[in-house]
């Protein structure tokens, strides 16, 4: 090997810790701010703001550094990407999370000070995260507070109040009182968006209920406790076990109620008796049900999930302790005559996962329901990827039957910016005067001295509930645009905006956000709408910070790199998918950031040749091109739909099975000039094609892999590094018949490797003659080199000194003479 060729990547080995410099080199140069006075496109990434409620976690990381590649690969394709950071503080888990930490009652501690605990807690998880996704190459336009968005920042909670005046003034908020899901583990009415359910074994008991004249009636439950707020039996119309009931009354048992009896068609006769027991809030049924007959509710549990005064002695005991007291009683009465095992659906909270009930409160709702046609357009108009997740919301917004309680009993959120008067009681709104003001009507006066209502000076006393923390974080694609504080931007960047999130905040953060953005504007929020899977464990669980089963990311990264950690979320599933996470695969992935930095340190031996044409290359080098451009047609496609687990999965093929194994193998011996005695010409033509070759697989794969693929670009093309680099797209110019051949050339490759290795030959080993298929004349002399041929043909030779070698996959065959090894030392 002639001595010039060393090469100018100096580094033998790529190694995580060779990430970490440059993420403050990026951040020092500042390569992806946003600048948005660019006469480019603006193109803004609603990123979901991450919820500081402990610590990062390592799927949060994986789900982020896949919305990076959707940021990292459209700036390559040239447009202005907005993609600030935002951090969503507001809300219950950092008040759970504060009260836990520091024994404290929220409720019973001086609010001002409990506000000031949870800003502590939440600055000290929010340098973790961010720490994380900067050593992840979250390409956000900086980490400075500037550019930074936090859904508790006064300007950020001032559009959020300015948009519910705006909402207040049209009409669309009301005030009620009616009964709502109630989490006894998060303290607080949550909306329908935020129930789940999931089935549980229970008990179903067999009650007698006396009816005077008529024998009595038999009423199957799984809710015994809930007797004493039972307002009705219903019995099915076409019952003809219950012939003659209808009307009359039956007395409920422990408690003594007379209830009536009602005919409805909501009983199904083949659950249980067939006769129904009808409690207030019991669940949505009975809300309904209630509604429907007029019927005057009853509380039976409490908000803090204990029995009310409507239970008599069993006041003030926690609903299940009632429940076995109540069932012993009844056993004791002879009034349970059966008991027997069976599943129920229960609702359930989305965030604690403990079942819900329902409690009636006084809460502020949203107009949701008028809103579900516009909105079913756009969820059927718009762009989703996958599509397939677009259902999700369909689904949903076919069951909004309700409106959206948006008031919450909590500290820690953005105040509801209303005051009641002293004098006629009446609610009152600031003006929205296009100043944008943050009000705190607990702690502070409101902006205007007489009641707008009745005139009265007689003072206001200050709304003390905050908004939902939907009611925030739905608006940040507009937020993140100026909406209301820089019309100029909000005016040139509305209608580009992506939504990217994961498939399990379709019915509540993107619902909601569209459903905001419509509100306000009459117009989709969002141009498209990227639904990713979720990140699971081995065996197919959620991780998440709850369940404990998501391990510490850090010496992950220390150990595998943020590169080999990005690509190994995309090789697992495709967009839309769950991602399972095994180790044993991230570090069989992080294997090819080696393989790369390896290839390139190869091709960096090479000078970079100017000024050579397409036409003076080689016919071989022609054809490596054209399969450059194969191979860009095989990703474009899925990149353009924002799904990068094709185009991960082929650069990985492409550079390692073919680039690395038949293309650098046979170019080695023309672009050393050691062998075949090629000319100059074809020797600069064989750099210019390994240099180009590697350009495009480095662009293509930087969106998924920054730093190997940027560290590489920096020490051979250039110093501004690879991040604005545009994304490869196909050359018309690189095109060559000869990819027809492809395919028994690399049959051919394995042909011969196959005939060493059988043989215990090196693979370096001469072979005297071969005969190859006449249609890789093209490739003899690089082939020649590449195995070591002495004399190249191309018809079948009579000499029975040949060995015939079957190609693998292939009906071909070649046929080698064996060297004669005797010769050999
Ligand atoms: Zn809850
Ligand atoms: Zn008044």
């Amino acid at each position: 090997m002639s001595k010039k060729f060393t090469p100018a990547i100096t580094s033998n080995r790529w190694t995580p810790e060779a990430e970490e410099p440059l993420v403050g080199l990026w951040s020092k140069e500042q390569v992806c701010a946003f600048n948005p006075s660019s006469k480019k496109t603006i193109y803004s990434v609603d990123t979901p703001p991450p919820y500081l409620s402990g610590h990062v976690h390592l799927g949060q990381l994986i789900h982020y550094t896949q919305i990076d590649m959707i940021a990292r690969y459209r700036r390559m394709q040239g447009l202005e990407v907005n993609f600030p950071l935002g951090i969503d503080r507001n809300g219950l888990p950092v008040e759970l999370r504060v009260e836990k930490e520091f024994g404290l009652k929220m409720h019973s501690t001086p609010r001002a000070e409990f506000v000031e605990k949870c800003r502590q807690q939440l600055d000290l998880y929010e340098s973790e995260v961010t720490n994380a996704f900067q050593r992840m190459g979250m390409s956000f336009n900086t980490y400075s507070s500037e550019g930074s968005y936090r859904t508790d920042n006064p300007r950020y909670r001032a559009v959020t109040q300015a948009t519910f005046i705006d909402l207040w003034n049209k009409g669309l908020v009301y005030s009620d009182y009616r009964p709502n899901n109630w989490c006894f583990e998060c303290g607080t009415t949550i909306a329908d968006a935020e129930v789940e359910y999931t089935e549980r074994p229970t008990t179903l008991s067999y009650l007698h209920f006396e009816v005077p004249g008529s024998p009595p009636i038999e009423i199957a439950t799984t809710r015994p406790e809930l007797l004493c707020a039972c307002g009705a039996v219903f019995i099915h119309p076409a019952d003809e076990r219950y012939r003659g009931y209808g009307g009359k009354k039956a007395i409920v048992p422990l408690f003594g109620l007379e209830v009536p009896i009602i005919e409805s068609a909501t009983a199904l006769m083949e659950f249980g008796t067939g006769a129904l027991m009808v409690c207030s809030y019991g669940d949505e049924a009975d809300v309904m049900a209630y509604r429907d007959f007029a019927l005057k509710p009853i509380a039976a549990v409490s908000p803090e999930g204990k029995m009310t005064q409507a239970a008599g002695k069993y006041a003030g005991l926690p609903v299940s302790e009632a429940k076995l007291r109540i069932i012993a009683e009844l056993k004791e009465q002879g009034v349970l005559y059966k008991q027997e095992e069976t599943t129920q659906r229960v609702p359930i909270c989305w965030r604690s996962k403990t079942p819900i009930e329902f409690i009636a409160m006084d809460e502020y709702y949203l107009k949701q329901t008028d809103y579900v046609k516009p909105l079913l357009k756009i969820a059927n108009e718009g762009t989703f990827y996958p599509d397939f997740h677009r259902q999700i919301l369909i689904d949903w917004l076919n069951r909004v039957t309700v409106d959206w309680p948006i008031s919450r009993r909590r500290y820690y959120g953005t105040e509801i910016p209303v005051w009641y008067c002293n004098a006629c009681g009446q609610p009152s709104v600031p003006e929205n005067d296009g100043q944008l003001r943050y009000y705190r009507p607990w702690c502070e006066d409101p902006p205007f001295k007489k009641c707008p209502k009745c005139g009265a000076e007689k003072g206001f006393r200050g709304e003390d509930r905050t908004f939902d923390t939907w009611m925030d974080s739905s608006i940040s694609g507009l937020q993140i645009i100026g909406y209301m504080r820089n019309p100029k931007l909000f005016k040139r960047a509305f209608g580009n905006v992506i939504r990217p999130q994961g498939k399990d905040i379709v019915r509540t953060w993107l619902y909601y956000s569209l459903l905001r953005t419509y509100q306000l504007l009459q117009a989709p929020a969002f141009k498209e709408m990227w639904v990713s899977g979720h990140v699971v464990d081995e065996k197919g669980e959620k991780m998440s910070k709850s369940r404990g089963n998501s391990p510490d990311p850090f010496p992950i990264i220390a150990k595998y790199g943020a590169d080999a950690l990005r690509m190994f979320g995309v090789l697992e599933a495709g967009l839309g998918s769950d991602v399972r996470f095994v180790e044993d695969r991230l570090a069989g992935v992080s294997k090819f950031m080696t393989k790369l930095w390896n290839m390139a340190r190869f091709v960096s031996m090479f000078p970079v040749p100017r000024g050579i044409e397409f036409d003076q290359l080689t016919d071989v080098d022609k054809w490596i091109l054209a399969e450059v451009n194969q191979f860009i047609d095989r990703i474009t496609p899925d990149c353009e739909v924002l799904d990068f687990h094709m185009p991960a999965t082929e650069i990985r093929t492409f550079a390692w099975n073919f680039l690395a194994d038949h293309v650098l193998e046979m170019l080695k011996g023309r672009c050393f000039g050691t062998e075949g005695g090629f000319e100059a010409i074809e020797q600069e033509s064989g750099w210019y094609t390994l240099h180009e070759t590697l350009k495009v697989v480095l662009r293509a794969l930087a969106p998924v892999c920054p730093f190997v693929t940027d560290a590489i670009y920096r020490e051979l093309y250039g110093k501004k590094g690879i991040q604005r680099e545009p994304f490869p797209t196909r050359r018309p110019e690189w095109k060559s018949g000869l990819t027809k051949h492809t395919a028994l050339l690399l049959a051919t490759d394995a042909g011969f490797w196959k005939y060493k290795r059988e043989n215990g030959l090196s693979l370096r080993q001469a072979l005297p003659e071969a005969c190859i298929s006449v249609k890789l004349r093209p490739w003899a002399r690089d082939l020649q080199a590449m195995h070591g041929i002495g004399k190249i043909r191309f018809s079948k030779p009579k000499d029975k000194s040949f060995v015939v070698v079957p190609l693998p996959e292939s009906e071909e065959v070649i046929y080698i003479r064996p060297p004669s090894l005797e010769k050999s030392p």
